[in-house]
């Protein structure tokens, strides 16, 4: 009986609550803006069909060091920062990485120049440089999407249509 009973609530819920909620909710904060706002400040954006595939394709690091071993960058920042490129491949090869966490090291890669030798020397063929660019990518549209959740609200129409007050002159 219990278990009818909330099968009931939930379906109450369902039917008729959630789309009542939906009716009164303003538009930046459901559907996609609404995921955004709520989810931009712990750096998470949306994967694109494109973006998973490619997750499945950086996940092959098996830590042998041999990309550390090779790369020139890798005194360039202090070991707890940049153990050298098998950081991003070790990254995506357990979890999604926190990326702003990556900013010191990605910024590092600007000097990188033409050089592929952590790519060639892989055993396990990580594609090293497709990670690098997915990286800034993503970084890129966390910052962009961030930027756009603490902005403040656009003002309602008929404000942003009046014309501005003179210098000094408040409310
Ligand atoms: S060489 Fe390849 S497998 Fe080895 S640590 Fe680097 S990315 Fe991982
Ligand atoms: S491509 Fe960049 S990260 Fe890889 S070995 Fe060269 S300098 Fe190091």
């Amino acid at each position: 009986m219990k278990r009818l009973f909330a099968f009931f609530l939930l379906g109450m819920r369902a039917v008729f609550l959630h789309p009542i909620r939906q009716l009164f909710t303003p538009p930046d904060r459901k559907g996609k803006a609404g995921f955004l706002r709520s989810y931009a400040p712990e750096a998470l954006v949306p994967a694109t069909v494109q973006d998973r595939a490619d997750l499945v394709r950086f996940t092959g690091c098996v830590n042998c060091g041999l990309c550390d071993a090779v790369c020139p960058l890798v005194a360039k920042l202090p070991p707890s920062e940049w153990r050298g490129p098998s950081l991003f491949a070790l990254a995506y090869s357990r979890a999604s990485p926190e990326l702003p966490h990556l900013r010191g090291p990605v910024a590092l890669l600007d000097l990188c120049g033409t050089c592929t030798r952590c790519r060639d020397i892989c055993p396990r063929g990580v594609p090293l440089l497709d990670i690098f660019a997915f990286t800034r990518r993503k970084l890129a549209q966390v910052d962009a999407v961030r930027a756009d959740a603490s902005a403040p609200a656009a003002p309602p129409q008929d404000e942003a249509d009046a014309p501005a007050a003179a210098p000094g002159f408040t409310a």
